[in-house]
């Protein structure tokens, strides 16, 4: 990867932008079948603001507190965007992840759910909404194991009333990506969910050879956190 230290998060955005198309067009998938969430967590209005200002308008961060401290302002001077919740989510922050989330991708059981489906229906606002798998079972990893997945995704239909749009999965550090990546694809397919974000910066070009239909890219755009 060429990033230089003194590359801007502009540059290295170009390149992932670049690799992206590439990636895509290799796999012979349509040019706008990856949607490219630009993963801000840690990083300040000021470097989030290049990033906007090359056009990017999908942004992930991984907790609530923190993008409710930063992101009304941005979207006041930058108009409609789509945030997406990527971290976990606890059900005493469901109104408030509801609230500031457009998409809330770490969906994995059903306290959640529940509390997800109460505060849609108070607030009367719908974010898309993903189910985690823990596609590698590691214990003080987030996610529904994937032997529960189809369970729980009935759940969240059935019981809660809710539109699952798709899976969202973080491979283990230490493991290759690509059986995780095939993993929830089938997990999607059988389950009927068109949407799958998997890939962040160390291997989104094989979430899309495999599939994705969102890649997270965090450090790869905005540098070391
Ligand atoms: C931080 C994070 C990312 C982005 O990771 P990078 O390696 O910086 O691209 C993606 N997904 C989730 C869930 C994250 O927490």
């Amino acid at each position: 990867m060429t990033t230089h230290r003194n590359s801007t998060a502009t540059d290295r955005l170009a390149e992932v932008r670049a690799r992206i198309g590439r990636a895509v067009r290799d796999c012979g998938r349509e040019p706008d079948a990856v949607t490219l969430v630009c993963v801000s967590k840690t990083f300040e209005a000021d470097a989030i603001v290049p990033v906007l200002e090359a056009g990017e308008r999908v942004f992930g961060e991984n907790r609530v507190q923190e993008a409710m401290g930063k992101w009304p302002a941005l979207r006041e001077r930058f108009g409609a965007l789509d945030l997406h919740l990527i971290g976990p989510l606890q059900s005493n922050k469901a109104e408030e992840a509801v609230s500031t989330f457009d998409v809330i991708e770490t969906i994995d059981r059903p306290k959640i759910a529940e509390a997800l489906a109460k505060a849609m229906d108070r607030l009367d606002r719908r974010p898309r909404l993903f189910v985690q798998v823990n596609t590698g079972a590691e214990p003080q990893k987030a996610g529904i194991l994937p032997e529960d997945a189809d369970a729980f995704v009935k759940t969240c239909r059935e019981t809660y009333g809710l539109a699952i749009a798709g899976l969202m999965c973080i491979p283990p550090v230490d493991d290759q990506a690509s059986p995780h990546f095939a993993l929830l694809n089938v997990i999607a397919a059988r389950n009927d969910l068109p949407a799958l974000s998997m890939g962040m910066s160390a291997d989104f070009e094989l979430g899309i050879q495999l599939g994705a239909t969102h890649v997270r890219v965090g450090s790869a755009i905005f540098g070391t956190r």
